[in-house]
């Protein structure tokens, strides 16, 4: 269990819009941390530039103010950059890093040369920079020399294990791109352990990507948070929504004067939860409650 006070988030990337599958997640990460009697933190997650649009951070914020989803502290990624420069730097002088000149194409040719990629997986860096010094005339990405190792991650919600073998099935993966942008899963695991983060809400799409991030932590010298991650909401195909996929965003429902209790009980009823025509948040604390004791009592409230 977690012995520090409860702290969870909500983890946005401003690339668009904010719809109704966002707005699940944020609705569930909003839940659960007040369910705890916990601390929740809204964190724009903005280091991409290419695909951020300045715009959507406050468009969420509205959006989720609308909702009835408070925070108690924000937090942008882009103003972070030293923190992440910090634990880059410790990694790198416990000799764990390494610079990576490699294209794209490159990569896919060495996999290629080697067995090929596993079925049905991501492609794995065959670590070719490990061994060769990188071309010092290109400019090089860094990369993780991920530890020899098993990983296992239990999700607290589901009570789902997932074990990855590093080496073989994540690869080094890459902290700083070579254009200087700090990778998701370094911001996103620092981020986590230095804002006290307990109990990490998000959805499903991550869970493959939790073994390499509880070694990323563990490689820092950080406590582990607990992760729930919840399904993604799909459309009437069964397909993911997604922000270029035409999924309603929050911002026009709220403009054209929608009820935000309405669009939250819908929120909850595509959970298949039973709810009223239209609630406020707050009411919808004991099902997460109950959601909790029906996953097996991994998460006492501590309220
Ligand atoms: N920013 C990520 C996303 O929007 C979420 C990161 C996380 O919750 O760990 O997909
Ligand atoms: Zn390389």
């Amino acid at each position: 269990g977690v012995d520090r006070p409860v702290v969870g988030r909500f983890a946005p990337s401003p690339t668009g819009a904010m719809h109704l599958g966002n707005a699940r997640t944020a609705l569930l990460a909003w839940l659960h941390s007040r369910a705890l009697g916990g601390r929740h933190l809204l964190r724009f997650e903005d280091l991409d530039t290419g695909r951020v649009r300045p715009w959507a951070c406050d468009t969420t914020r509205r959006d989720l103010a609308w909702l009835g989803l408070e925070w108690d502290a924000e937090f942008v990624q882009s103003e972070r950059r030293e923190v992440y420069a910090d634990a880059l730097a410790r990694l790198t002088a416990a000799g764990q890093t390494y610079p990576c000149t490699c294209t794209r194409r490159e990569i896919a040719q060495a996999i290629e040369e080697s067995a090929g990629a596993p079925h049905g997986q991501e492609p794995v860096y065959p670590g070719t920079c490990r061994l060769h010094p990188a071309d010092p005339a290109r400019p090089a990405a860094v990369r993780w020399r991920v530890p020899d190792e098993t990983v296992c991650v239990m999700d607290a919600l589901t009570g789902g294990t997932l074990c990855q073998n590093l080496p073989a099935e994540v690869g080094d993966f890459v902290l700083r791109r070579n254009d200087g942008v700090y990778a998701y899963h370094l911001a996103v695991v620092v981020d986590d352990a230095l804002m006290g983060v307990t109990d990490v809400v998000r959805g499903l799409d991550l869970w493959p990507a939790t073994p390499r991030q509880v070694a990323l932590g563990r490689a820092l010298g950080y406590p582990q948070p607990r992760y729930l991650h919840v399904p993604l909401m799909t459309d009437f195909r069964g397909e993911r929504l997604a922000k270029r996929g035409g999924a309603p965003p929050v911002q026009a429902l709220r403009e054209g004067g929608e009820d935000a209790g309405r669009v939250l009980a819908a929120l909850a009823r595509s959970l298949g939860w039973e709810v009223p025509e239209t609630v406020e948040a707050a009411e919808l604390l004991p099902v997460w409650r109950a959601r909790l004791e029906a996953a097996g009592s991994f998460i006492k409230s501590q309220t």
